[in-house]
């Protein structure tokens, strides 16, 4: 560049060495500021620069951070835990740190899908689990649990309880009240946002009595005769009478002409006598809307009002009333619907 300059200089000009020389000299100073200048302002703008992209990050930073980010964050999370939480009451406030409140005293209801494998029985996963077979019967809504089948899908609790229907006459405060719970705790455990999701209700850590889970587990009556041969299920058959399909309302069992007959179940005697078609026969009242019916009896054993046990001698086998032949018609009431004896008579 500098040679170049020169031989410009030399061509066009001619001025003598020393004008030529301080020519130069001035050129060259000349040249020099120019580039202190301009490196200056290279700086200057560099500099600024940097000053202006991080005014810019800041803002962007300011904006987004303060202004938008934030605002949704929140409102995000207060919905889900507002999804959540039950209602707390003002006390409560300081235990807000999660979804639920640090110091409650039971885990909220959660289940576990089981399908059900060759060989299982309720109570062979009820000891799997740990958890009480009348638990997971009642929670399943299992009819027959001798009758389970194969594939068929259970839900297993994480815990032991209880579970009531929930009804107009069996409110969420009467069942808290009942099992002595706070209302709240109860929604808690059940996962119950509103009250008004409410149809079935999971008491935590509450027992069956006896009855119940007999009742549950279908072993609460006992085969009220000893031996015999079963004529006719409960259901649908041809009428031995009018040949026509009817509806069987228990089981039949042909039997010797007075065979003893037994109560299948505790309680009390509420009929012993005749009726049309089912001759002699007896009806005990059981617990929990349950009566249980005796039929075609050649012989009555107990009369009206009479408490009775399981296993006590009732009566005798007979062909009274609409009857083909000796023997014992079975029939079992729940709330006055007749239902299969064999699933909850224990044979
Ligand atoms: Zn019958």
């Amino acid at each position: 560049m500098k040679n170049y300059d020169i031989d410009i200089y030399k061509m066009n000009r001619l001025p003598n060495y020393y004008n030529r020389n301080n020519y130069e000299i001035n050129r060259l100073n000349q040249k020099r500021k120019t580039k202190k200048s301009n490196l200056t302002g290279y700086f200057v703008f560099i500099i600024m620069l940097l000053m202006l992209s991080i005014g810019a990050i800041g803002l962007t930073i300011f904006v987004l951070g303060s202004d938008q980010k934030a605002p949704l964050l929140q409102s995000r999370t207060y919905a889900s835990v507002e999804k959540m939480q039950v209602k707390l009451s003002e006390d409560d406030q300081m235990g807000v740190g999660g979804a639920y409140l640090p110091e409650s005293k039971t885990t909220p209801l959660s289940t576990l899908d089981y399908y059900i494998k060759r060989g299982d029985s309720i109570h062979s996963i009820a000891r799997r689990f740990g958890i009480d077979e009348a638990t997971i019967i009642k929670l399943n809504d299992i009819k027959i649990p001798s009758k389970i089948v194969r594939g068929q899908k259970i839900l297993i609790p994480n815990q032991n309880g209880i579970q009531e229907e929930v009804t107009r006459r069996n409110s969420l405060d009467q069942i808290a009240k009942k099992y002595d719970m706070d209302k709240e705790e109860l929604m808690r455990v059940n996962n119950l946002v509103s009250e008004r999701d409410a149809d079935k209700i999971f008491i935590p850590g509450m027992k069956y009595d006896g009855v119940s889970k007999q009742l549950l587990l279908g072993e609460y009556f006992t085969r009220p005769i000893r031996g015999g041969r079963f004529t006719s299920m409960f259901g649908y058959r041809v009428d031995p009478f009018t040949k026509k399909k009817s509806c069987h309302t228990g089981v039949d069992i042909a039997h010797r002409m007075g065979t003893k007959v037994y109560a299948a179940a505790p309680g009390k005697v509420i009929f012993a006598g005749t009726g049309n078609d089912y001759g002699n026969f007896i009806r005990i009242q059981h617990t929990s809307g349950y009566v249980s019916y005796y039929a075609h009896l050649s012989k009555i054993n107990v009369k009206k009002g009479d408490w009775v046990s399981t296993g006590t001698y009732i009566g005798q086998v007979g062909s009274t009333g609409r009857s083909t032949g000796p023997h014992l018609h079975y029939e079992i009431r729940k709330d006055n619907v007749r239902i299969n004896p064999m699933t909850v008579t224990v044979w």
